[in-house]
């Protein structure tokens, strides 16, 4: 049995040595610890996992072995399985959180018993886990690529354009949309290129390749502070890691 604890945004996990693991359920009777809002999440390698909240006043101070991690940091370096698990985790607590009460009659909701969801006794609503779907594309222009700096990056920090999709649109006008908005120009050959779970809150982020229309770059300052066309032997110093789908879009740009 493994538990996936949060302290606020931060997961506990067991340290040893270079590699990182979950903790199970004997680790738990170590620790003192108290928990609220537990809930089954699914199976990983046979063993069934849980999230909680970790409800303890302060931070614990943890014995050698264990310690708190950012999922954010988590995210790069952790193997990728603890950290979908842990994504998925971090999203379903989340959600837990904002569901205790029915949305349509203010009625405390329960756990269902056969489905990750959240029923009313009252007047019998049902709600599941929210997920907030997001295109991120790459637009290419012969042979150079956009890249834009949101005015929330730190400085020097350039990425592919992303957006949510918004009620009633299909990811490819939604892709046509954000990128007119964001930077004022039009793309086309809209081609799929992946997907990634983004748990930060609740995230997925549905990735895709296009060229070039027409127009000229016209930045949305409410969002970008600049945006430009990058060739390969020009990029930006900051940029993606790999392990992000953002990071993927450049790669493949710069291996074609
Ligand atoms: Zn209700």
């Amino acid at each position: 049995m493994l538990w996936f604890l949060f302290y606020k945004n931060k997961l506990l996990i067991k340290v040893d040595s270079d590699s990182v693991s979950i903790p199970n359920k004997e680790d738990l009777t170590v620790l003192e610890i108290q928990l609220k809002r537990e809930v089954y999440i699914g199976m990983l390698d046979n063993s069934p996992c849980f999230a909680a909240e970790i409800t303890n006043d302060s931070q614990l101070l943890l014995p050698d072995g264990f310690n708190y991690k950012n999922l954010r940091e988590l995210f790069s370096k952790s193997e990728d399985d603890i950290f979908r698990v842990a994504g998925r985790a971090y999203q379903i607590l989340n959600w837990v959180r904002k569901h205790e009460f029915c949305g349509k009659c203010g009625g405390p909701t329960k756990n269902k018993a056969d489905e990750i969801a959240k029923e009313c006794p009252s007047c019998g609503a049902v709600s599941f886990p929210r997920i907030s779907p997001a295109v991120i594309v790459a637009i290419v222009k012969e042979d150079k690529i956009l890249l834009a700096r949101n005015i929330n990056f730190p400085t020097s920090f350039y990425s592919v354009l992303a957006g949510f999709v918004e009620p009633g649109e299909t990811l490819e006008e939604c892709v046509q949309r954000e990128v007119k908005e964001e930077v004022g120009i039009e793309v086309k050959n809209i081609k799929y290129f992946g997907s990634q779970s983004w748990p930060f809150p609740d995230s997925l982020m549905i990735a895709f390749t296009a060229e070039y229309a027409n127009g000229e770059i016209a930045v949305d300052t409410t969002e970008i502070s600049h945006a430009d066309w990058f060739s390969g032997c020009h990029m930006p110093v900051n940029i993606p890691g790999k392990t992000t789908i953002a990071g993927r879009l450049i790669e493949w740009f710069l291996e074609r």
